[in-house]
Formats: C-alpha cells, structure tokens, sequence
C-alpha cells in the first residue's frame, strides 16, 4: 500500500510506499511527517516506524476483498491493469482535500495500487507533486488513476502551478490537466481539489469517479458518473 499526505500551510509532507498490513497507511505517511525529518519512506523501514508510532497493524485477511480477487484472477498474467474507475464496483484509492476555517489547505491519497500491477511498481499516489500537493496560496489536489501518466505529467503539482505561474483559476487548470493534457497522453483518471477560496473541483476522464464534497452550511453532495 501506498500513500501521502501533504500541508498547504507550510509545505511539509510525508509519504510511504510498499507497506504491508498497516491499517492505515495515511497516519504512517502522517508520521513520517510529523516525527521524522524526511519525506518518503517505504517497505520495511516504513513499517519500522509504524511500529515505533504505535500504529495498528492487521493480518492479510483484513484487507482481502472477493471483488477485488476475482478482478485479478481475470486479469492475472497478462499485461491488463485495472482501475477501480473503469469497472462497476469502485473500491480503492481514497483521497481527501480540504480548506479549514483558518484558510489552511491540506490534500492526502492512500491506495492499494491498480489491479495486476506489476509487483513492487509504485504509482503516483505516494509521490509528491504527481498524485498529492498543497500549497495555501493556491489549492490542495488529490489524485487518481492510471499512476505512470500522472507521474510523468506531475498533475498535482502541474495544477498548482498553472494557478500561481500563469493565474489560472482551479477550474481552468483542473480541466486543462484532465481533460486535455491527460487526455493526449492516454492517461486515464482525474483528481479532486480545493482552493484557496474553499471552492472545490472534482473532476475526470474516465467513466466515473466515487466522489463527495462539503462545503459548511450546506448539502453534502455525492456523485459517481458524468
Ligand atoms: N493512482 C493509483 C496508482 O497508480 C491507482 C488508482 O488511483 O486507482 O497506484
């Protein structure tokens, strides 16, 4: 498993990589920042630390899931992949942004990779700048999808810096990232984002995408299609 996090306020980040039976990735990426003075850690170093934060660990059947194993068994041996955007059920990457009520902005992603990856690949996830950045002065952006594109592309990071390089607004930078410069490259996913005025973007190529927002005061609102 594979996750980061990141702080708008001021630009710490943590993140982990290849960790085993850590219930919950995101609080060691959340250790790794708060109670080491590095960004990445991963496989048994990572869960090292885990171990020294008390964090929970379970045994493999904790995170075995029957959809997700026949999903593999399809697919098991050849060159397919599969995101959990492109099939009916949507189990698998979670990311989160938000905006407090101090105006700080943090983004944070946790997955267990794409379907039939290949063993010991990393995907954008866990990498700054492609699949997590937070900058207060612009917004904090979360990813999801075909991880080889959104690294190369370094979408997250991308969008911030088409909001403080070239003044775009969110929206525009969010549809330019994935709708057309993903679009050319073939990569297939899309990201949520918030900025710094609280207003959040949820957007994407693929056939859907499991996602809610709130903003204070209002309806929650969640949606999986177009
Ligand atoms: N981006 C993730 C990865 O490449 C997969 C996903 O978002 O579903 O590992």
């Amino acid at each position: 498993m594979d996750a980061s996090v990141m702080n708008g306020k001021d630009g710490m980040a943590g993140a982990v990589a290849g960790v085993r039976n850590v219930m919950n990735p995101i609080l060691l990426a959340k250790a790794v920042m708060e109670h080491t003075d590095f960004v990445f850690l991963h496989g048994n170093g990572a869960e090292e630390l885990a171990r020294a934060q008390q964090l929970t660990f379970c045994d493999d059947q904790y995170f075995f899931d029957d959809f997700r194993y026949q999903q593999w068994q399809e697919v098991k041996g050849s060159d397919t992949t599969k995101l959990d955007h492109s099939s009916e059920k949507k189990f698998g990457t979670v990311g989160a942004v938000a905006k407090d009520i101090e105006g700080n902005l943090a983004a944070a992603t946790s997955t267990g990779g794409m379907t039939n990856k290949r063993y010991a690949c990393i995907g954008d996830t866990p990498i700054i700048g492609a699949g997590t950045f937070a900058n207060n002065n612009t917004c904090a952006v979360s990813c999801t999808g075909h991880g080889e594109y959104f690294i190369r592309s370094v979408v997250a990071y991308d969008i911030h810096c088409l909001m403080e390089y070239k003044g775009l607004s969110l929206k525009e930078a969010c549809q330019l990232v994935v709708n057309d410069k993903l679009v050319k490259t073939g990569g297939e996913g899309g990201l949520i984002a918030v900025d710094s005025n609280g207003t959040p973007q949820l957007v994407f190529n693929s056939e859907g995408m499991y996602r809610g927002y709130y903003c204070y005061d209002e309806q929650p609102v969640t949606e999986i299609y177009r």
